[in-house]
């Protein structure tokens, strides 16, 4: 039978434990604490945000908005990150993405801290990933796919996965990642020829295109056996779609994430993982 891979139901039984760490680390002295800078007024980021604040507040951390116009000056914008950096009540911090246009040509996320790198994009961070280290710091959105995998009992090591999407944040790391894990790596993007030849005998296929839909009943095959993560976040006709088919490909698979309701979540939840170790590793090694 097909099994939905919903975050909810993973969420609810993870939140005592996460409560638990954060009354912790405040008993021993030092409040997990999350800074956000969130320049103008990008909707999508502001409900993001929201959501992140939303989840500080359910496990008792504390969660802090710089807001900042759309026409801040390079200079203060640099300068707010630096004292964000600096203070010593930030346990996690990062830059809400992305930023207007006349400040993307700023290497944002080299801009924080590594000890408060919460979202796991500074080079320090992605370096001990790449060396197939991975008590530390994992970005986001791969870790809270494999989260979903394994609170599923989905096996990972010695599976076939593909990935559609090679971006920075999701399916680069995502694919060290897997690999770090045994599984065996294919990274589709723009220039893969036959992208269905990739699919169709993957034990695990994670669509991270931004492409609505690009996944079809014809990408999977008959077998049942097949786990598909849709990570897409896409507006197509007014509603919220995932990469994938949801509707054709549901009756083919093994296990299917929904959207919403599935690998969003989980990045929130990761972030709050997250935020946690690095407070953790800020009152055991200090910054
Ligand atoms: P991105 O930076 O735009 O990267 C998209 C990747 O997909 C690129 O590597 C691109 O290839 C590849 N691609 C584009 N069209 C393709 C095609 N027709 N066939 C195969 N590959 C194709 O996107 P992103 O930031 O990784 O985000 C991807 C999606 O995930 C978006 O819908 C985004 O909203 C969503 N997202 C969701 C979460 C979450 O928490 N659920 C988090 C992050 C992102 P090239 O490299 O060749 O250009």
């Amino acid at each position: 039978m097909m099994k939905l891979l919903d975050a909810k139901s993973i969420i609810e039984r993870n939140i005592p434990n996460l409560q638990d760490r954060a009354q912790q680390l405040t008993s021993q002295g030092l409040v997990p604490s999350l800074s956000v800078v969130l320049v103008g007024n990008n909707q999508a980021s502001r409900r993001y945000v929201n959501n992140k604040a939303k989840f500080c507040k359910r496990i008792g951390v504390v969660f802090n908005l710089i807001e900042l116009p759309q026409d801040i000056s390079k200079e203060t914008f640099l300068d707010t990150v630096d004292k964000i950096n600096n203070d010593p009540s930030v346990t996690g911090c990062f830059v809400q993405l992305p930023v207007p246009k006349h400040l993307s040509n700023i290497n944002i996320t080299q801009l924080i801290n590594p000890a408060k790198d919460v979202d796991g994009f500074h080079l320090n961070t992605i370096n001990k990933l790449y060396l197939n280290e991975l008590d530390g710091i994992i970005p986001c959105t791969p870790k809270g796919i494999i989260t979903l995998l394994n609170e599923n009992n989905i096996k990972i090591e010695g599976m076939n996965v593909t990935i559609i999407g090679r971006s920075h944040i999701v399916g680069k790391p995502l694919s060290l990642l897997f690999q770090a894990l045994n599984a065996t790596v294919t990274l589709c993007h723009s220039r893969t020829k036959d992208l269905k030849k990739h699919t169709i005998n993957a034990d695990i296929i994670v669509a991270a295109s931004g492409v609505p839909h690009i996944i079809t009943a014809d990408h999977v095959n008959s077998n049942q056996s097949q786990v598909v993560i849709d990570v897409g976040m896409n507006q197509l006709d007014g509603k919220l779609v995932g990469d994938v088919y949801f509707a054709e490909v549901v009756e083919k698979v093994r296990a299917i994430t929904p959207v919403p309701g599935g690998v969003g979540p989980m990045t929130v939840y990761s972030l709050m993982e997250n935020l946690l170790l690095t407070t953790e590793n800020i009152i055991n090694k200090g910054i």
